[in-house]
């Protein structure tokens, strides 16, 4: 009878934590789509392919929306905040891309070391990629020896032929962005992958505008 009870007593216990946990933070998957500035406030913005500055010469985003998955969104915000502790900020130049606009890169740039190609879809297609720079505390970005997007060597970690300013800022945005969960992209010292971005499928969802 005591044991009857003691059960009853324990099931009743989790029942409650569990409806407690789903009712106070609703928990979702940390794959769920989300947008960036729900989440953080502390991120600059130049979303270069919802204007028409940027190598396709068109604005192919309808609206400036950052989206990625919730754990890409969890490690760029811890990547963040080391940057804040330092005196600088990310800037964000892309983000989440359909697999749409990826067909259009690739009929433009069909260079696999600059753009995936969309048969095999790029990590910005399955929402774990950014494209991102630095700025100080004035809001000047950073010297990184291209513009982002300059599709050649010069843009690579392992040009040589950089000045020690560029090499040191390249160094510093990749040292922290891999310390927070990231890897590097070599052709491209702007792009980002969470290390785990491959496992997630890639998906053409356009994203709210209001
Ligand atoms: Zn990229």
């Amino acid at each position: 009878m005591l044991t009857n009870k003691f059960v009853f007593l324990i099931i009743t216990f989790f029942n409650i934590i569990s409806a407690t946990s789903q009712n106070s933070t609703e928990q979702i998957a940390d794959t769920t789509f989300v947008n960036l500035k729900q989440y953080s406030e502390d991120f600059i913005y130049d979303m270069k392919y919802a204007t028409e500055d940027n190598f396709l010469k068109a604005k192919v985003y309808d609206c400036p929306e950052c989206l990625l998955r919730l754990k890409t969104v969890q490690a760029l915000i811890e990547a963040n905040k080391d940057f804040i502790k330092k005196g600088y900020k990310i800037k964000v130049f892309d983000c989440y891309r359909p697999l749409s606009i990826q067909n259009k890169m690739w009929e433009i740039v069909s260079n696999p070391k600059y753009v995936a190609d969309p048969k095999k879809g790029s990590i910005h297609n399955r929402g774990g990629a950014v494209d991102i720079s630095l700025v100080d505390a004035n809001g000047k970005e950073l010297n990184m020896g291209t513009p982002f997007d300059f599709f050649g060597i010069q843009a690579s970690h392992n040009y040589p032929k950089l000045s020690k300013e560029v090499k040191a800022n390249r160094k510093f945005l990749k040292k922290i962005m891999i310390k927070n969960g990231f890897n590097s992209f070599d052709s491209e010292w702007w792009h980002y992958n969470l290390k785990t971005g491959l496992n997630d499928k890639v998906s053409n969802q356009k994203w709210d505008c209001n």
